[in-house]
């Protein structure tokens, strides 16, 4: 497979029917690589077993990939330990390290299309929304690239008759576990700082999208990045993925997904050595509407796009919408208005704004908490499932926008991480009233605040238990700041120079010097 002479870089989809020929010829031409990368090299798992990659859209088998397991993980972890120690990468001057990591970058923007149709593909995103993710994993890398040579020491403030010197130092191996929502750009939040700061890298894509993951290992050997620095591990969470996180070799495990796996990971970096734990977790996100806020129809396609973006597939989707209740019922009719004007539609189609689920498990659970709202009490105003036949093929899993109405903290739809485009409506009377509504919660990843009171916004701003705030907007932000969440959102910071901090430690340098007076 000769990826330099690809001529499906040179392909600018822009209509639906771009899309599908690029998908055609993607599958036909090219085929996608389904094989570990281990060393600079493509290897089948040592097991030979394979796991099959499905297109949620269609139903249809994408491909058999490698199903790693604990031989791949030590095997992996052996090569990577030893370019760590050789010093190829990880003594690598930073601003060397910096070209190969730009050149990384140039080559996913070259790519972009391509990788961003694997993403659809693979789990069921618009591919729009999919190119929207490949703009910020390439600004993730750039953003880790262009600092790297900018980070200085420190010298600590002593007496004359001694040097203290405080040294960034990166890890060692870091294992990055990444679920499927936003596989490229989940990636990209993970490797970026990790490489710049000149670690190595073990990813284990989620067993629902590999095939981007694997793209980007090619195109990682065609920047240049030293042998074994970067490995990818496709496979199951509970095979391969516990394997890197039981090992004794790996030094740091950073993690995006659910929170019952970030808990999985603690114990067992306690049962084994300690390494570090950094995780992304879940969320079930309060959007706070007071009826002081601007433009109502503004407010409420934002609301709707907040909870519907990605199919709700979102770990910082805005599932629970506090409205103050002498604006609620108008307002409740504009978000239906505009979540009926994003509607699931072909994936590939530049025009959906929703796409499929990424399997079927999570459709099923999207549906059985649908129901469980309704037998909880909660007033159903929109959604549930796409009958077959209305449009979309029958074997995909699509579900519309749906909004419950009435709900109280007590009901699973208010309180659980759904995980799709079930959005839960909250009434409130006063500020303390929204902010007890937004706080009672195990997760803190993040809130928003639409008023046009600056001193109500700063007040709710520091009062919501919550990693992130968006005021009048949501989710606008950009490289430029951390990215995380408090409570059982997790503990670890993506983007921003924060990052860095993760994946390096300090070490101090302490010198004995000649004190002036015995010379
Ligand atoms: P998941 O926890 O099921 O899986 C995430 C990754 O962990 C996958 O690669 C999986 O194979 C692996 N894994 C599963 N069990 C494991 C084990 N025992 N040992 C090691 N690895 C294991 O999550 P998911 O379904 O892929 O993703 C959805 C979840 O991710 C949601 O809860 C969502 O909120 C969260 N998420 C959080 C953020 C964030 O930044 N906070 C971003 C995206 C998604």
């Amino acid at each position: 497979m000769n990826v330099q002479s690809s001529p499906l870089a040179a392909s600018v989809p822009e209509t639906h029917a771009d899309w599908q020929a690029l998908a055609e010829r993607l599958q036909t031409e090219r085929g996608f690589e389904t094989r570990a990368y281990l060393d600079n090299d493509f290897v089948a798992a040592v097991s030979g077993e394979t796991l099959t990659t499905i297109n949620p859209a269609t139903g249809e088998p994408l491909a058999e990939v490698a199903s790693c397991d604990v031989a791949d993980a030590e095997a992996a972890v052996t090569v990577a330990r030893r370019a760590f120690d050789g010093g190829a990468w990880s003594r690598l001057a930073p601003g060397e390290r910096k070209a190969v990591l730009l050149r990384l970058a140039d080559l996913l923007e070259t790519h972009r299309h391509e990788l961003a149709l694997l993403d659809s593909l693979d789990m069921g995103k618009p591919v729009s929304s999919a190119l929207g993710d490949m703009a910020g994993a390439i600004g993730c890398i750039r953003h880790h690239a262009e600092s790297i040579d900018k980070l200085y020491g420190e010298v600590a403030p002593t007496g004359e008759d001694s040097l203290g010197l405080v040294l960034r130092e990166p890890l060692g191996v870091v294992a990055s576990i990444v679920p499927w929502n936003f596989p490229m750009m989940m990636t990209a939040w993970k490797i970026g700082p990790a490489l710049a700061a000149g670690n190595s890298v073990i990813l284990k894509p989620s067993e629902k999208s590999p095939l981007s993951a694997l793209r980007l290992a090619q195109l990682t050997r065609e920047a240049g990045l030293p042998h074994g620095v970067f490995q990818v591990l496709p496979g199951f969470g509970h095979t391969v993925g516990k394997a890197l996180a039981l090992s004794m070799e790996v030094d740091c495990l950073s993690f995006t997904g659910s929170t019952g796996v970030g808990k999985q990971l603690m114990q067992y970096a306690g049962q084994s050595n300690l390494k570090k734990v950094y995780l992304e977790c879940g969320g079930k996100s309060p959007n706070l509407v007071f009826a002081d806020c601007k433009d109502l129809e503004r407010v409420a396609e934002h609301a709707a796009a907040a909870i519907f973006h990605n199919q709700g597939e979102v770990c910082i989707a805005g599932s629970r919408l506090l409205v103050e209740n002498s604006i609620r019922e108008a307002f409740v009719d504009k978000v239906l208005a505009a979540a009926e004007r994003m509607q699931p539609g072909d994936p590939l189609d530049p025009a959906s704004f929703m796409g499929a689920m990424v399997d079927r498990a999570q459709y099923q659970r999207v549906l059985d908490y649908i129901h469980r709202g309704v037998e909880e009490g909660a007033a159903l105003r929109a959604g549930g499932q796409v009958e077959a036949g209305d449009g979309l093929n029958g074997q995909g899993l699509f579900i519309r926008p749906t909004v419950f109405d009435g709900v109280t903290g007590g009901m699973a739809v208010g309180r659980e991480e759904i995980f799709g485009p079930v959005l839960a409506v909250f009434g409130f009377d006063t500020e303390e009233e929204a902010l007890r509504l937004a706080n009672d919660s195990d997760y803190g990843l993040a809130a928003g605040v639409w008023s046009q009171d600056i001193d109500r916004i700063m007040r709710v701003s520091r009062r919501l238990q919550s990693g992130q705030v968006f005021v009048n907007n949501w989710a606008d932000m950009d490289q430029t700041v951390p990215f995380g969440g408090v409570k059982q959102s997790g503990n670890g910071r993506d983007k921003s120079h924060h990052s860095l901090e993760e994946y390096s430690d300090l070490k101090t340098v302490w010198m004995t010097l000649t004190p002036t007076s015995s010379l």
